[in-house]
């Protein structure tokens, strides 16, 4: 199998994002009371409320979907989590051809040129203690994965969970949490956590 995703797909793993961070919020603001302003898992609950809130029409292909997430959270999200998110969604869509279905290849190559975007907005580097940490490996995993698309989002969202984990012991050096300085360390970075929730979501959803 290697495996196709419509875009009514694509909506089903938005909404399970949501419902991921609706689980996770408590962990999302515990991690970013640690090293930050206690407001991760309330600003991305927020913003994926919107989302969803757009969602009850299926949009017409990929590529309008990722328009209207990335829109939806760039107007409804505050802090540095909203215009971030909302960059990989809308930096997604162009980067996919107009309807139809999306495979593993295409889909990897949409998420490079999101994550890349995040990186073009935010200016972290690997090893910053930032999202970019959970979302750099997860696109090499991907990648390295083939063209099984169940095979790439699995090896996708182990791979964004080790880079969450090997956030712990960094120093952060964007965000708010860099205003800490040392004592940033010995923390789980908040944004690497909701990637990988993003990745989680969309390895569920691909397997099903
Ligand atoms: P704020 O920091 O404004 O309160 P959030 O708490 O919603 O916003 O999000 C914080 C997360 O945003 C951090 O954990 C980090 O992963 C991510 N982040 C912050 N600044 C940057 C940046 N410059 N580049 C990439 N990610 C960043
Ligand atoms: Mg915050």
């Amino acid at each position: 199998m290697t495996g196709a995703v419509s875009t009514g797909d694509l909506v089903t793993w938005i909404r399970a994002f949501r419902d991921a961070v609706q689980q996770h919020k408590e962990e999302l603001t515990a991690l970013d009371s640690a090293i930050g302003d206690a407001d991760h898992g309330s600003n991305l609950a927020r913003g994926m409320d919107a989302v969803v809130a757009k969602l009850d029409t299926v949009p017409a292909s990929p590529a309008e979907l990722f328009k209207t997430v990335g829109m939806t959270l760039v107007s409804s999200v505050g802090g540095a989590s909203g215009p971030l998110y909302g960059t990989l969604f809308l930096r997604m869509g162009p980067a996919l051809a107009t309807g139809g279905t999306v495979d593993a290849a295409a889909l990897g190559a949409a998420l490079r040129a999101g994550v890349e975007g995040v990186v073009a907005r935010g200016k972290a580097k690997p090893g910053d203690k930032t999202m970019i940490d959970a979302l750099l490996p997860a696109l090499d995993a991907w990648d390295a994965a083939g063209d099984d698309l169940a095979a790439a989002a699995r090896a996708a969202a182990d791979a964004a969970a080790a880079g969450r984990d090997a956030t712990e012991p960094l120093v952060a050096r964007k965000g708010r949490a860099s205003y800490l300085g040392d004592r940033s360390a010995g923390h789980v970075d908040p944004g690497a956590a909701s990637s990988t929730l993003l990745l989680e979501a969309l390895a569920a959803t691909v397997a099903a």
